[in-house]
């Protein structure tokens, strides 16, 4: 027979979302209880490629995170997409930044900071493995540690941030809905890739991908994205296949004097699920709520906006009944509402399908119609909802007719780097120009 304890909140898993939830739920004055499988404060994820979109920026602020990515090195990031329709797409320049930081930062600093947090009491080493269930709602989750001591933790409201094969959506008997993914990825880390730019760079060459991303200490991620089609052919010559596709990227990454500094790490399978991100007594957050298809980078954005959505809606209503219930309401309607369309365009894109005739279009106009890029990168950077590309002022200028194509219009119309941001090792002129502090990398940045 185990012991029990009381909470107001309940969170199992401590990364992205977890952590956001429980540092958010105890400053606003809740007793919380984060509990974590892995025993090890520093565990972090492997498999992800740590591009942090601009809607996070609000969040990271608010958890008082971006002093502490900013001392660690992370890159403030923009963003641009090339599509073999238009070439180039840069993503306005005046979004908030995105983060470019790896999970073996992120994650320790986050749970540091979240473990750290007055009202918090962090369970490493135990895994959530049972419901309790009072009979019409969820009343806490039962955990067990290695040594198979068990321990009841009754809570007003448990929080699934498990990630997306969430044992407490099975536990709890809240099924996602699955739709199907046709990539798979591999990536590794490089360092010295030119251009070293502060931005990520997204191929998206239809119905294959690839991306670029910059981390900390001057790490970069390169990752190929296959059509499912292809996985016997990519498999049977593995490292041949990711040098060849980085190779024959259009304007990709000069990798003359670049050095890979790990293995390929690949992923083959990622269905798209999306499950109710509340029930009574219990809500989900991040991947266990919505986990979706890596390619976009939007998994760690919609982990710290849902785990704030959650907080904000709920952390008045922590006296349990009808008060929670109407809160977890709203917090699902509202994770439905933000996220949904999103995710329905990400997963229809995600079976790998031809770009259509309309996409095309819009990917011929975007590099040169400023209202169309805007509309484009708002959307693409998750800033708008995907409704923004019907928003009649932009769809009108899908029936001017495009100027014709012309070789350069396909390489890019500005220096790969160009960019406000800020990299880590760069310096101001005073003329709001960064120039790398590197010897030998004296390049402008504008
Ligand atoms: C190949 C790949 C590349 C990706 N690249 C990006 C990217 O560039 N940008 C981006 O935004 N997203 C990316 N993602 C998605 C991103 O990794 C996830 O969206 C993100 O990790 C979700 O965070 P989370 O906190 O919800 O869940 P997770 O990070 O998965 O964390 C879940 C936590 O719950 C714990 N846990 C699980 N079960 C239990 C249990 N029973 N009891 C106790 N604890 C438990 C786990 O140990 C873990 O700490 C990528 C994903 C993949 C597969």
């Amino acid at each position: 027979m185990g012991s029990a304890r009381e909470f107001d909140v309940a969170v199992v898993g401590a990364s992205v979302a977890g952590c956001t939830a429980a540092r958010l739920f105890a400053q606003a004055g809740a007793r919380v209880a984060l509990i974590e499988r892995h025993s090890d404060p520093a565990a972090y994820k492997v498999v992800c490629t740590h591009a942090i979109l601009s809607p996070s920026t609000a969040t990271i602020e608010r958890l008082g995170l971006a002093p502490v990515l900013d001392e660690r090195g992370a890159i403030r990031a923009g963003a641009e997409f090339w599509t073999p329709y238009g070439g180039w797409i840069r993503l306005p320049d005046d979004l908030p930044d995105a983060w470019g930081v790896t999970r073996r930062t992120l994650d320790p600093a986050l749970r540091d900071l979240a473990v750290g947090t007055p009202g918090v009491e962090f369970f490493p080493g135990w895994t959530a493995k049972r419901v309790i269930a009072d009979p019409s709602r969820v009343a806490g989750i039962e955990v067990e540690d290695r040594k198979h001591r068990t321990l009841a933790i009754r809570a007003r409201l448990v929080v699934g941030a498990d990630g997306r094969d969430s044992t407490v959506a099975r536990l709890a008997g809240v099924p996602g809905r699955v739709r199907p993914h046709n990539r798979f990825f591999y990536f590794a880390y490089w360092r010295g890739v030119r251009p070293a730019t502060p931005d990520f760079r997204l191929w998206l060459l239809d119905p294959d991908g690839a991306a670029q991303f910059p981390n900390e200490d001057g790490l970069a991620v390169l990752v190929a994205t296959y059509h499912r089609s292809r996985m016997a052919e990519v498999r049977a010559d593995l490292e041949g296949s990711y040098m060849r596709h980085l190779a024959s990227l259009p304007d990709g990454p000069d990798l003359s004097d670049a050095e890979r500094v790990s293995k390929l790490i690949g992923k083959l399978e990622v269905p798209n699920v999306i499950r109710p991100a509340a029930r009574p007594g219990i809500a989900f957050v991040g991947d266990a709520a919505l986990a979706t298809d890596p390619l976009f980078g939007v998994g760690l954005t919609f982990a710290f906006q849902s785990a704030e959505w959650l907080v904000d809606e709920t952390s008045g209503a922590l006296g349990g009944g009808q008060e929670l219930d109407d809160a977890l309401r709203r917090y699902r309607r509202k994770f439905l509402w933000r996220l949904g369309p999103h995710h329905l365009l990400i997963a229809d894109f995600s079976t790998g399908r031809k770009i259509t005739l309309l996409e095309r279009q819009m990917f011929r106009k975007a590099p040169h119609d400023p209202v169309m890029r805007r509309a484009f990168g708002e959307v693409l950077a998750r800033e708008s909802s995907a409704f923004r590309m019907v928003d009649p002022r932009v769809a009108v200028r899908l029936l001017i007719p495009s100027r014709p194509r012309r070789q350069h219009d396909l390489a890019r119309t500005h220096p790969a780097g160009t960019s406000h941001r800020r990299v880590p090792g760069a310096e101001h002129d005073g003329g709001g120009v960064l120039h790398r502090s590197r010897p030998g990398d004296q390049r402008l940045l504008r």
